[in-house]
């Protein structure tokens, strides 16, 4: 596997670039179809070594290797084509960058009938939020990516990617928005976080759990996500790639300095995140750069529970993750009028309730 997928990178590069290929062997029935968009990380990486587990070079393996590897199997569950989105580790992506895979994925899927994206993990949870918020189609989109590079004996790349286009291919995650799956367990966009640097177990939702998972016998479904088939007020054909707000995160802990709030303000930052409750110097200077026009959230800094801070004119982001209440709070900013829209489009979209009796 391993040897294949580095001498054949080279000729398969060319010929991915030159746009969405069919994957080998794959049949012309009327099996799913699925399109791998491939980003980059380490699902992708490649290391001089077959025992180098954490020292290699993410992203450098072609979208259509990847696939080839997994062919007969792959191919005797969906029609799968691929393209080459980049390939670099997830944090060196921009919000550009995500609203072009965004559009990328839309377009992808007005022929076919589900999307997975294979990608970095340190950042996976952001994008599979991003895309969550401003897909438009109803369609399974897939996040999937690995803790050891492709090439590492016992990689999780293989089964990781095989499992993402078996839960594509099932269909079952249709108006879930975006979910992750890899080490065999599906999660929601909204819930997911990375929680080890090394383990392949890393992905967990603590708050809710698992959606659900992937064996020998198929893909259980446990859950559903509470945001089911919600069309957003993200629509990016009418957001510019070029014009997103600057938008950024601000730590909190014991007697933080304003300093850095100041100096965003400064910057020109539209919407600040702290993560956790703002220390007094830090909300000092943030009511500061509020009544020049900055808006400001706080999302909750610990693995679970929400963040409701009795601080004016601070929106609160619940239990969603700074990282992602700050891709929200740049969209909100992008589509709203004035902060009060903002924190509307908080309380809708950042906390989606699954639609029970309310009576
Ligand atoms: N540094 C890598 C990234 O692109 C880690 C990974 O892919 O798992 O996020």
């Amino acid at each position: 596997m391993m040897m294949r997928s580095v001498l054949t990178a080279t000729l398969a590069a060319a010929v991915v670039i030159a746009g969405t290929v069919p994957a080998e062997g794959v049949g012309r029935t009327a099996k799913p179809k699925v399109v791998v968009i491939g980003t980059g990380g380490t699902i992708a990486g490649a290391a001089e070594s077959r025992v180098s587990f954490e020292s290699y070079r993410p992203g450098r393996l072609p979208v259509a290797d990847l696939v080839k590897d997994l062919q007969p199997e792959v191919g005797e569950i969906a029609d799968v084509s691929v393209r080459d989105f980049g390939g670099k580790g997830s944090t060196d992506y921009t919000l550009a960058d995500y609203h072009d895979l965004s559009r990328l994925v839309d377009r992808q899927l007005a022929a076919a009938d589900a999307v997975v994206v294979a990608t970095g993990t340190q950042t996976m949870e952001e994008l599979a939020y991003w895309l969550d918020l401003t897909v438009r189609s109803p369609k399974p989109v897939v996040l999937t990516g690995a803790m050891r590079p492709w090439t590492a004996i016992g990689s999780d790349g293989p089964p990781n990617l095989y499992n993402a286009i078996r839960v594509a291919a099932g269909r079952r995650t249709r108006c879930f928005g975006a979910v992750v799956t890899l080490n065999g367990e599906i999660f929601a966009a909204r819930e997911v976080t990375k929680t080890s640097t090394q383990r392949p177990d890393t992905f967990a939702a603590p708050e809710t759990g698992r959606l659900g998972s992937i064996g020998d016998q198929g893909v259980t479904l446990l859950s559903t996500p509470a945001r089911t088939c919600v069309k957003t007020p993200f629509d990016l054909s009418k957001i510019s790639r070029d014009k997103l707000p600057r938008t950024e995160i601000v730590y909190t802990y014991a007697q933080a300095g304003g300093e850095p709030v100041k100096a965003f303000a400064d910057a020109g930052v539209k919407g600040l995140v702290f993560a956790g409750t703002p220390s007094p110097g830090q909300f000092e200077q943030a009511q500061a750069a509020a009544k020049k026009g900055m808006v400001l959230v706080a999302a909750n800094r610990n693995t679970s529970g929400a963040v409701h801070p009795d601080m004016p004119g601070v929106i609160a982001a619940q239990d969603l993750h700074p990282q992602k209440a700050r891709l929200l709070l740049t969209l909100s900013l992008a589509a709203a009028r004035d902060p009060r829209q903002v924190a509307e489009l908080f309380a809708e979209y950042g906390t989606p309730q699954a639609p029970g009796d309310r009576s």
